[in-house]
């Protein structure tokens, strides 16, 4: 058998939160390599999911794993993001007063490495990384600037770039395109389209045209669960979906 199979698999999973079902028997697979959105209205679970994924929340039943051989029910927050998901929250949470390259080069030590990490001699091998993200996520230039300084959309490719450094197999990003402006959105379509293939890609994002504008596949959040999934023009035409979404 020559198929990857999925990357990340969640089946049956529910959340309940005082009785509500936050989650409802969700089931989901995501390929190696593949970028899919998610979409859904508000409510639908979008940040739950991601809360299951990485650890921060666990489900009352259900199972999640990662590969083929990784439990992430077994495993902590810290070990999830050390065996390669990396989340980016809506918020970009870069460190103002370090210059861009720091802000990189404390992403490669880790949460365990940042107090020795500034200031450290990099080597070679360290800096071609810093030099490649930094190309990668379109702040080729902005190196030294300080990462307070950047523009709002400047500082999420950053804090993509942040998870680049330790080179994660799966992205989750959580509404990448939120105040940007459509040249930034532009860009950062280009930037997650480049990633997938040499990551896999999981973007939750509110903005239509954008996703319109990256997806290949989408599934659209609701209650819980899946209620469509497909081409942005099969959901977008699925009566279930248009009535969900005028009822917001
Ligand atoms: P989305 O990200 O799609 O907007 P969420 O996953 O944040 O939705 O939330 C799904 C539902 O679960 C919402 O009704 C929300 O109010 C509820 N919820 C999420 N987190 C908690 C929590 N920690 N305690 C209680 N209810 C929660
Ligand atoms: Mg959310």
């Amino acid at each position: 058998d020559t198929r990857h199979g999925p990357i990340l698999y969640l089946e049956d999973v529910t959340v309940s939160f005082d009785g509500f079902r936050a989650l409802n028997e969700l089931t989901l697979y995501i390929d190696d390599g593949e970028l899919r959105c998610i979409i859904g209205p508000n409510g639908a679970g979008k940040s739950t999911m991601m809360d299951v994924i990485t650890g921060r929340t666990r489900p009352d039943h259900g199972a999640a794993w990662f590969g083929q051989r990784l439990d992430l029910l077994r495993m902590d927050e810290t070990e999830i993001a050390g065996a390669g998901i990396g989340r980016k929250f809506q918020k970009p949470t870069v460190f103002p007063h370090h210059r861009v390259v720091e802000n990189l080069e404390l992403a490669m030590a880790g949460p365990r490495g940042v107090w020795s990490a500034l200031g450290a001699r990099l080597s070679g091998e360290a800096r071609d990384r810093i030099d490649s993200v930094l190309k990668e996520i379109g702040l080729g230039e902005a190196g030294h600037e300080l990462a307070g300084k950047l523009s709002h959309g400047q500082k999420q490719w950053l804090e993509i770039g942040m998870l680049l450094m330790q080179n994660p197999r799966v992205l989750l990003v959580d509404e990448p395109v939120a105040g940007m402006t459509h040249q930034e959105m532009d860009r950062t379509a280009e930037l997650l389209t480049r990633l997938a293939g040499r990551h896999s890609v999981v973007v939750v994002e509110h903005d239509m045209e954008f996703v319109r504008s990256i997806a290949r596949q989408v599934t659209v959040l609701h209650q819980g669960g899946v209620l469509a999934e497909g081409s942005m023009d099969e959901v977008q035409s699925d009566p279930r979906v248009v009535e969900v979404y005028l009822g917001e």
